[in-house]
Formats: C-alpha cells, sequence, structure tokens
C-alpha cells in the first residue's frame, strides 16, 4: 500500500495486453504489480513463443505499444518509407516489447514491480481485496485486479494423446522426424505458421493441412489499400443481424469492384458495437456459418509467407483441402474428403491440431487464476464459451474491482485480439482504474 493508502493494480498476466496497460497506469502516476509466467514474461505467447521465419499480420506501423502513438514500433526500428508499412519478424516484436518494459522500468523504478511467477489461485478476502497467490507461495493484496490472460491457455506440450493439441507450447514439433508426414487439423493462421516452423526444423516430409471448407487466410493487398466503409445496405443488414443479406451484399460489392480485404478492414472497428446488438441466436448463427469466412477475409497474410506456402504446393509436398478427421491410429488417418462418400486413407506420423481453442470452453473453470473467482460467483463464462462475462468496458457488472481486457473479451465484442484494438482497451482502462 502506498502513503496514500492505494493498493498498486495488479495485472495478472505478462503479455501484450498487460504490459500496455502497464505504461498507460505508470504514466498517470499510478503504482502497478504485473505478474506473468517467465517463460514469456512481457512478450506473450505471439512474440515470446514464436519461430524467427514467423511474420506478424499487421503493418509494422500499425504495432505500436501505446493507442496515441501506433507507428512507434517503425520508429523504434528507424524504418523508411514502404519499409514501414512490410510485416516484420514476430520475435522482433517480442523484442520491442522487452525494449519498453525496460524503458518502463529505468522511468517508473519506484512504481512498477514486476514477478515473474505463475498465479496458482485468486479469491476474494473478506476485506472484499482481491488475494492473488504466486505459485512461489507470495500472496499480493489489490482493491484494483486485470486479468490479461490472454487465451488463459495452460496446457504445456507434454500429452499422451497422439494429437499435439498445444502447437505452441516449447518442443511441442520437436518429436516430428524430419521426413515424417504431418497431418494439420486447420487452414487458417496458425497452420501456416506450423508449415512454416516445420521448415525451419528441417522438415522434409508431406504434409496435408484440412479444415471443413479448406479456406485459407487471404493475402494482404500490396501496396496496402485503405479501408473501405460499408455500404448502407450492408450497414443495415448486419444491424439487423440478417446475416444471410449482409453477405449477399458483400459479395455484390467485391463484383462491382471492392477488395475483400478492404472492406473487411472497413468493418472491423463495427463489429464490437454490431456484435452487442446481435441476439445470441445471430452470434451463434456468425459463429457456425460465417465464421470460416470471416476469419480468412480478416487474418491475412503478407505474400512472402505465401510464397513458401506456393512452393511446397508446387513441389507436392502440401497440400490443403476440405474435408474432416474420422480416426487417427498407428501413424495413419482416416479422412472423409468434403463431398465423397467413402474414407479416405493419409499418412500422418503426427498430427497438429491446429483449430483454436474455441471448442475447449472447459479450459476457464480448470486455469488456475480463473478456477476460483469462477466457482466463487465473481466470474461467468459467457454463453459462447468465447470468453467471460463483462460490459461494454471489460468490468464485471456487481464486482468491483475486477476487470477484463484481451481475448477474454470476446463474448462481449468479439474482436479483442490484435494489438490496435488490445492497446485502445488498456488507455480506456487505465483511465477508469485512475479514477478509483
Ligand atoms: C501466434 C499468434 C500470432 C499473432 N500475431 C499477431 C500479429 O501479428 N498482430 C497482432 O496485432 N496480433 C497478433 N496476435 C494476436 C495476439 O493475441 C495479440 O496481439 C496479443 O499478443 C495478445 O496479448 P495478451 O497479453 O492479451 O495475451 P498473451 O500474449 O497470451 O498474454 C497472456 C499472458 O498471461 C500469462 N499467463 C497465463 N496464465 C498465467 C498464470 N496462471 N500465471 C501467470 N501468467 C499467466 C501467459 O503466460 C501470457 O504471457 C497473434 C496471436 C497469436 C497466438
Amino acid at each position: 500500500m502506498d502513503s496514500s493508502g492505494k493498493f498498486p493494480v495488479v495485472i495478472a498476466g505478462a503479455g501484450f495486453s498487460g504490459l500496455a496497460l502497464a505504461a498507460q497506469l505508470l504514466e498517470r502516476g499510478d503504482a502497478v504489480v504485473l505478474v506473468g509466467c517467465a517463460k514469456n514474461f512481457g512478450r506473450g505467447t505471439a512474440y515470446g513463443d514464436a519461430w524467427r521465419e514467423h511474420l506478424l499480420n499487421v503493418p509494422a506501423d500499425r504495432m505500436g505499444l501505446r493507442a496515441d502513438a501506433p507507428a512507434a514500433f517503425a520508429d523504434w526500428l528507424d524504418l523508411q518509407g514502404d519499409e514501414r508499412r512490410r510485416f516484420r519478424p514476430r520475435l522482433e516484436f517480442g523484442d520491442y516489447l522487452a525494449h519498453e518494459l525496460d524503458a518502463l522500468a529505468a522511468r517508473h523504478g519506484n512504481q512498477l514491480r514486476c514477478i515473474e511467477a505463475g498465479i496458482a489461485t485468486i479469491t476474494r478476502g473478506a476485506d472484499a481485496r482481491w488475494q492473488v497467490t504466486l505459485d512461489s507461495g507470495e500472496t499480493l493484496q489489490s482493491d484494483r485486479l486485470v486479468l490479461a490472460l490472454g487465451a488463459a491457455n495452460t496446457a504445456s506440450a507434454a500429452t499422451n494423446d497422439a494429437i499435439i493439441r498445444q502447437p505452441w507450447a516449447r518442443g511441442a514439433l520437436s518429436n516430428i522426424g524430419a521426413d515424417a508426414p504431418v497431418l494439420i487439423l486447420g487452414t487458417g493462421l496458425t497452420m501456416i505458421d506450423m508449415v512454416l516452423a516445420l521448415q525451419s526444423q528441417g522438415h522434409r516430409g508431406a504434409i496435408t493441412a484440412i479444415s471443413r471448407r479448406g479456406r485459407l487466410p487471404l493475402l494482404h493487398p500490396e501496396p496496402p489499400l485503405p479501408p473501405t466503409p460499408p455500404s448502407p445496405t450492408l450497414l443495415a443488414a448486419l444491424e439487423a443481424g440478417d446475416l444471410r443479406a449482409a453477405l449477399r451484399e458483400f459479395r455484390t460489392l467485391v463484383r462491382e469492384g471492392a477488395a475483400s480485404a478492404t472492406l473487411a478492414d472497413g468493418l472491423r472497428p463495427l463489429i464490437p458495437q454490431l456484435w452487442r446488438g446481435w441476439s445470441l441466436q445471430s452470434r451463434k448463427r456468425f459463429l457456425r456459418h460465417l465464421r470460416p469466412w470471416w476469419d480468412s477475409v480478416r487474418h491475412r497474410v503478407p505474400r512472402e509467407v505465401f510464397a513458401t506456402l506456393d512452393r511446397l504446393r508446387e513441389e507436392g509436398r502440401l497440400q490443403i483441402r476440405a474435408g474432416h478427421l474420422i480416426g487417427h491410429e498407428n501413424g495413419v488417418a482416416r479422412i472423409r474428403w468434403r463431398g465423397d462418400r467413402d474414407d479416405a486413407v493419409v499418412p500422418a506420423a503426427a498430427v497438429i491440431d491446429a483449430t483454436g481453442l474455441d471448442g475447449d470452453r472447459d479450459r476457464y473453470a480448470a486455469h488456475p487464476a480463473l478456477a476460483t473467482l469462477i466457482v466463487d460467483g465473481h466470474l461467468r463464462i459467457d454463453a459462447l464459451g468465447l470468453g467471460l462475462d463483462c460490459d461494454g468496458n471489460g468490468d464485471i457488472p456487481g464486482v468491483d474491482g475486477l476487470h477484463l481486457i484481451g481475448f477474454l473479451r470476446r463474448g462481449e465484442c468479439w474482436e479483442s485480439t490484435a494489438v490496435p484494438e488490445l492497446r485502445a482497451q488498456a488507455a480506456a482502462l487505465a483511465g477508469r482504474l485512475a479514477a478509483y
């Protein structure tokens, strides 16, 4: 507690969101305790656990830590001209975040405490303060606690399952032999990252990637193009939750010459508000029918990444198809290709699950930092299992001093993933916390 009787804000999770929030709070004069796992402290999963080949999917001049200085990463690298709009390695962005953390510590040393530790449990004491117990045995207290836990993924690479379900865990791919045939479930950005990671470790075997529709992410337009604002018809259909009409209009606009990518960019800032206006039924319909398509137009890849995929496909080492896995045994996968009646047999010494975490809502209740808060009724998993219930600010209605930032807010606003939206959340939350 400081001389004014205030406890520091405790931020649980030290990835991009935790760091962005810490920066905002420190600059407003608040004291902060930033707690996160040692293995990727200050960088998080995306920029701490990447391979050297993995590129950002947002241009350098939009990746700054603070909402009021979006070009700060490009400035830090001293990029000039077109280079500022290029897609830099994710590990390099991790270095930028580490530099920003060091700079914060140098500027606000007395106000910032960084703790590299796992959070073992969080409870609320009889005095209504949050008690954050670390695996070191220490307990932190605060009346302002922010959960910045990313996707709240706890699992490690160790698994008895033949399927690699945690592809981001350190060493997850290390047992895959250089010539082993690999099956990847999912055809989005994580699949592409896994193909690049395999190439990086010298893999020469065949790779098959499958998903319901076999749809790949779009390419980023080059040169970059400004967002296209949605037409009044498209906006009206989305506001009414009429997704079928919205998709029809989107396709009409594309036929008339608009680019899917720039239309998606024009829609993206409007999504949280549209999502909040949709019924649960509309949200479910979006997830069931439109999500694969939206993901492919919204989460795009740089051209140079695609060049590697194209080369592997030309060499016959990579096939990407629509289908689903029926079973996997003794190094062989049985797959039903979309439109076929019979199963096909595909050699697969290893299977990598690159479909994301959305099917696994149980992980919230199993996460050490969330389990007790859920059991004690302070937090509730949202109706679609995308994150945790909260209001449009990431606050928990009826629960003082407990706030969410990032991925955990997806049930409330859907788009709560990328740097531009996370740093805006951090700035807004810091403003509200300062007023406590
Ligand atoms: C592979 C990948 C690539 C991406 N690329 C981009 C990109 O190019 N551009 C972009 O804008 N966005 C990208 N994203 C989105 C990305 O999620 C965000 O940019 C951002 O990194 C999320 O940060 P976060 O702090 O919210 O979550 P995380 O980075 O996941 O941080 C959460 C932190 O909490 C810690 N934690 C969890 N449980 C505990 C516990 N019990 N105790 C202590 N600590 C705990 C974790 O170790 C982690 O460090 C990417 C995401 C992924 C997964």
